[in-house]
């Protein structure tokens, strides 16, 4: 196939990598210039602008952006897809984004024929480079299936979660869990280990009792417990607590909009709005142990 890429950053690029090695042509487009030339390198076609992509003879456009103002901006901007792309091309948004914004974007695009999926993924960088990505996706289901093909040369797990904006949903929903059992192991571990346990030992109960989450025991916040996890390594790499934040206030506001309570969602929120004004948006999210003890 031919498919158009917008936004080669951290996952954009292994994503676009993995479509090249597919057997795809890729027609990419990046503010980042070095980006870019990466893919030009592995055999994609440079485009100028967001409307240039759209305007090749492709049949997919998939973008991967920050947040919801760059998906506004490129999709609906003077130089946007949609003022340039043809009826026949099928637009994927894999960012992670507020439903609000998917919906409005997807309603726009469908108002001038377009099908619009949104497909936000779960599974990090190195789910990305190795092409095991989580996609949850929102939008009609014949489309899902027409897109299908394409999401598992990037993914493993493709889940469809009903109408627009739906993935957005499924990964807020996710999201704000693992923000809050996040600092619910902080907290756990600290305290454990503040009164005397071993933290290997603490985490081997834990891991075995009902207290055990996937934040316990693949990616636990005291360091040397999980050797592969940040916490062993200075909690660099890994998901960055600014985007933990982001993640929150989209779960937040969704909440907000819907009128829905979420509790520990905003505390959550409010515990890492203070992680990352104490300068640590940059580390690993579950550094948020920081704010309980001298780890
Ligand atoms: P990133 O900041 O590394 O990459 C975003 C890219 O978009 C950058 O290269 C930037 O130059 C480009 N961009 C911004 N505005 C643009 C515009 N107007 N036109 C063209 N390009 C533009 O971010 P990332 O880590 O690749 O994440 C992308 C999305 O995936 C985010 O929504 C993030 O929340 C989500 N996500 C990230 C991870 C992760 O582990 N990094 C995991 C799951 C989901």
């Amino acid at each position: 196939m031919n498919i158009g890429f917008i936004g080669l950053g951290n996952m954009g690029a292994p994503m676009a990598l993995n479509l090249l090695k597919a057997g795809h042509h890729v027609y990419v487009y990046d503010l980042v210039e070095s980006a870019v030339q990466m893919l030009e390198a592995a055999g994609a076609s440079r485009e100028s602008s967001p409307a240039q992509v759209a305007r090749q003879e492709i049949d997919i456009l998939i973008t991967m952006l920050p947040a919801s103002v760059h998906v506004k901006q490129v999709y609906l901007g003077d130089e946007g897809v949609l003022a340039a792309v043809g009826k026949q091309v099928l637009l994927i948004d894999s960012s992670t984004i507020d439903p609000q914004t998917a919906r409005e974007v997807a309603a726009q695009a469908a108002a001038q024929g377009n099908d619009m999926l949104d497909a936000p993924v779960s599974g990090g960088t190195g789910g990305a480079q190795a092409g095991t990505l989580t996609f949850m996706v929102g939008g009609d289901e014949a489309v899902f299936e027409k897109a299908r093909p394409v999401l598992q040369a990037m993914g493993k797990n493709i889940v469809y979660c009903g109408g627009a904006g739906n993935g957005q949903v499924a990964k807020v929903a996710n999201n704000m869990l693992l923000g809050i059992s996040m600092i619910g192991a902080a907290e756990a571990m600290n305290l454990g280990v503040s009164l005397g346990m071993d933290p290997k030992v603490l985490a081997g109960i834990i891991n075995t009792s009902s207290g055990r989450c996937w934040s316990t025991e693949v990616y636990n916040p005291y360091p040397g417990v999980v050797e592969t996890a940040p916490a062993s390594k200075g909690y660099a790499g890994g998901f960055g607590a600014d985007l933990m934040l982001k993640d929150l206030g989209l779960a937040t506001e969704a909440a907000r909009a819907a009128k829905v309570p979420v509790v520990m969602g905003a505390a959550a929120q409010q515990l890492y709005q203070t992680f990352s004004s104490q300068g640590h948006g940059k580390l690993d999210f579950s550094g948020i142990i920081k704010l309980f003890s001298n780890q």
